[in-house]
């Protein structure tokens, strides 16, 4: 993947998730988990399509000169877990909700790892947040889409599909993102700090990790993938029988659990699995397409659930009623 600011590599968020063949595949593979009772135009050629390519987006505006845009991006793409406990944070009790953990950061007044070119919450990441803000949007989409086929115009069913296919793609990335272990960790492009098993510290470690391993292992092989898929299933609710919150608790968890596979990873490429040649070299493809069906699995039970339980825009459906009644819509 082309990175225009080859300058900037320090920064944790120039450094990229799976690369976009990576990102199509969790994004394709997750429309293949869904059940038969899903809306079935996201499996016309064209949506899926689509679908596949909004995999890229959240990518592609990391690639933008704008301060604007890559200051409110680029951290969604992560989330580097050492770094919540010297802000005393534990990921258990991280805030549901965005701007109260930026003032959670802001409170403890701790200045990010000196190996990074930010302070603040935007050092360590907002990547669980994005995803729940992602999975929020989708929802609304379904939302209205509930009631356009209802009681909308052919053309408002058809722009609302689109929003839908739009918030599904894009959900998709940052969902993609959190099952490459390198987003999750401070050893996200070498290992830093104290290194007593003597693992890479090189900064192309990230790069080969995102595509360039796979690309010469030979490629994803997605029906290997495919047979590891269960059908989605929505999100249990919580231990205390409630839907809300569940979607972030749920992000988060399952950051912690990639977590675990950092140092794994580091260990093969410490033991030659990561060369992608020969047969030893090409071994640690298993871990990295094991990764992406996680991400895939997560997707594809998050897409369900927010079909699920969107509940139909009546704000939206009255003034449609309204509208349908012959009366002036209210402004
Ligand atoms: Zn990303």
């Amino acid at each position: 993947m082309t990175r225009l600011f080859l300058g900037a590599l320090l920064l944790p968020w120039l450094a990229g998730a799976w690369d976009y063949e990576g990102h199509r595949a969790v994004n394709q593979l997750a429309l293949g988990a869904l059940p038969t009772n899903f809306p079935v135009f996201v499996h016309g050629p064209v949506a899926r399509e689509r679908i596949a390519f909004l995999s890229g987006e959240p990518d592609r505006w990391r690639n933008t000169a704008d301060t604007a845009l890559r200051h409110v991006n680029g951290p969604d793409h992560f989330l580097d877990l050492e770094d919540l406990a010297p802000l005393g944070l534990k990921p258990e009790t991280l805030p549901p909700l965005r701007y109260d953990y930026v003032a959670e950061v802001a409170r403890h007044h701790v200045k990010a790892s000196p190996e990074k070119k930010e302070d603040g919450a935007g050092a360590v990441g907002f990547l669980p947040w994005s995803i729940t803000e992602w999975h929020a949007r989708l929802k609304s989409s379904f939302g209205s889409l509930k009631v356009y086929e209802e009681l909308g115009t052919e053309e408002e069913v058809a722009n609302a599909r689109q929003n839908v296919l739009y918030a599904m793609g894009v959900l998709g990335h940052f969902v993609g993102d959190a099952s490459q272990p390198l987003h999750t960790t401070r050893h996200f492009n070498g290992w830093v700090g104290a290194n007593p098993h003597g693992y890479t510290t090189s900064k192309r470690f990230h790069a080969w990790i995102d595509g360039g391993y796979m690309r010469k292992s030979g490629g994803l092989d997605s029906e290997r993938m495919k047979k590891q898929l269960r059908a989605a299933r929505a999100l249990p609710l919580d231990a205390v029988g409630r839907k809300e919150g569940r979607v972030f608790t749920e992000s988060v968890r399952f950051l912690v659990e990639q977590l675990q596979q950092v140092e794994p990873l580091y260990r093969l490429d410490k033991e030659g699995k990561l060369t992608g040649e020969g047969e030893l070299g090409r071994s640690g493809r298993v871990l990295i397409e094991g990764q992406m069906v996680r991400g895939t699995q997560l997707l594809a039970d998050l897409w369900l659930t927010a079909w699920l339980e969107a509940p139909p825009d009546n704000f939206l459906k009255a003034r449609l009623v309204e509208r349908k009644a012959g009366s002036k819509p209210a402004e």
